[in-house]
């Protein structure tokens, strides 16, 4: 599934280029995941502006309004000036006079919606329950230690929710838990304020350290998946159940949490 620092990679990978482009044709291909909500020949002409990223979505300034863009479960967005004509999993095509923005999405779980503005509906409806950016200077141990409090959920789970904090996938909590030397099975409540900082350090770091590896691909950038897969090789626990830590050399363990595999040291990591 694409994660935060992929949708920023992603970003990366064509803001530049196409802003300041001008729409000339919308295509879409079978329903995703909610509807476009405009007639799509209403963009042609329309003019479009710089690409922002909020948690996993993507905003694309259109002429009056934008469009909000979702991933989904394996969407991958790719903007060449040479398009090949759609294929099956090609599902909607924004072509300008620089090129063309692709959504490829096997499931359709991902989607596009047209919006007048970010901050009103359906784009503000969508947007309104997802937590602090990471980077934003908001976000930190005090930020995170008023948001735990009470509850009684796991510290995995209530970060994996995002309604505390964007970007904690599931691999990014499980290596930003290890670095923090939190059990992932922890009451989120009674993680303290101290511990509470350095988690809120770790999710940076392991952010910037994926959002490196993807700068480092970015001239190449095509699939999304691709680079979960070399941040993976990096990880400390995650899709290491039973080799040793590599602090302490005990083996690591994976559980499910909320039907998703939580991998962590019995060791290092303390409740
Ligand atoms: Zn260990």
């Amino acid at each position: 599934m694409p994660e935060l620092p992929e949708v920023e990679t992603t970003r990366r990978s064509f803001a530049d280029r196409i802003a300041g482009a001008t729409v000339s044709e919308v295509r879409l291909g079978k329903p995703l995941r909610w509807p476009l909500g405009c007639e799509p020949d209403a963009l042609r002409g329309a003019r479009i502006g710089t690409a922002l990223r909020r948690g996993k979505y993507l905003w694309l300034p259109v002429g009056s309004g934008g469009l909000l863009l979702h991933l989904g479960m394996s969407g991958s967005l790719a903007f060449g000036e040479q398009a090949a004509p759609p294929g099956a999993h090609d599902h909607f095509d924004l072509v300008t006079d620089r090129g063309t923005l692709r959504l490829t999405d096997p499931r359709r779980f991902g989607a596009v919606v047209w919006s007048s503005a970010i901050d009103a509906p359906p784009a503000a409806t969508l947007l309104a329950r997802l937590g602090l950016e990471p980077f934003d200077a908001a976000f930190g141990g005090e930020h995170l230690h008023r948001a735990l409090r009470g509850r009684r959920v796991a510290i995995k789970q209530a970060l994996l929710a995002g309604d505390i904090v964007v970007g904690a996938g599931n691999i990014y909590a499980c290596e930003a838990l290890f670095r923090a030397g939190i059990d992932p099975r922890a009451a989120a409540g009674r993680v303290g304020r101290a511990r509470c900082d350095a988690l809120a350090d770790a999710l940076r770091l392991i952010l910037a350290q994926a959002l490196d590896l993807g700068g480092s691909t970015l001239r190449d950038f095509r699939d999304a998946h691709g680079m979960a897969g070399s941040f993976q090789r990096h990880a400390a626990v995650y899709g290491r159940e039973g080799q040793p830590c590599t602090v302490c050399g005990t083996p690591v363990r994976r559980i499910v949490q909320g039907q998703r595999s939580t991998f962590f040291c019995p060791r290092c990591q303390r409740r």
